[in-house]
C-alpha cells in the first residue's frame, strides 16, 4: 500500500474526482449503479485500499487482521457500493498497485450481449437492501 504522501498532484486529483463521481452515482444514478453492480464479480478481500482514497478513513481499524471498518453495519452508501465500476478499481489501484481488489467487472459490451431485457433482469436481481441502493 502506498503512502498518501507519495501521491502526485495528478493522482490526488484523480482520487478526489473519483470520490465526487461515486457520491453522485450512488445518490443520483441508481439505474447506472445497478447495471454496473450486475456486471461485478468476486468479493471484498478486505485489503482496505478503498478506505485510503485521498485520505485514510479514521473509522478503519488498521490494527485488525484483516483490516476492519468499525461502522460496517451502518457505513455510508459510497463505501457499501465500492467499487461501482472499473474506474473505481483504477482509483484504488493507485493506492494499492501490488495487491488487487477481490472484485472485477464483466466488460459492459459482453454483459449487454445477453440482450437488454436479460441485462435489466440481472440488475433487478441485485439485493439492493444489502447494498443500500435506492430502487430506481
Ligand atoms: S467508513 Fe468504513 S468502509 Fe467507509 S472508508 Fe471508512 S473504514 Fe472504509
Amino acid at each position: 500500500m502506498r503512502k498518501l504522501s507519495s501521491l502526485t498532484f495528478r493522482e490526488r486529483a484523480t482520487l478526489g474526482w473519483g470520490k465526487l463521481r461515486r457520491f453522485c452515482l450512488a445518490h443520483f444514478r441508481p439505474g447506472f449503479v445497478r447495471e454496473s453492480l450486475a456486471r461485478r464479480v468476486g468479493q471484498c478481500d478486505r485489503t482496505g485500499a478503498c478506505c485510503h482514497l485521498m485520505f485514510s478513513c479514521p473509522l478503519l481499524d488498521r490494527k485488525a487482521t484483516p483490516v476492519r471498518c468499525t461502522i460496517h453495519e451502518i457505513k455510508p452508501r459510497v463505501c457499501r457500493l465500492f467499487p461501482i465500476d472499473e474506474r473505481d478499481l483504477r482509483d484504488r489501484n493507485i493506492i494499492s498497485p501490488d495487491v488487487p481488489c477481490g472484485f472485477s467487472f464483466v466488460p459492459r459490451e459482453e454483459f449487454l450481449k445477453q440482450g437488454r431485457p436479460a441485462a435489466r433482469a440481472a440488475a433487478g436481481r441485485l439485493h439492493v437492501e444489502a447494498i443500500d441502493l435506492p430502487r430506481g
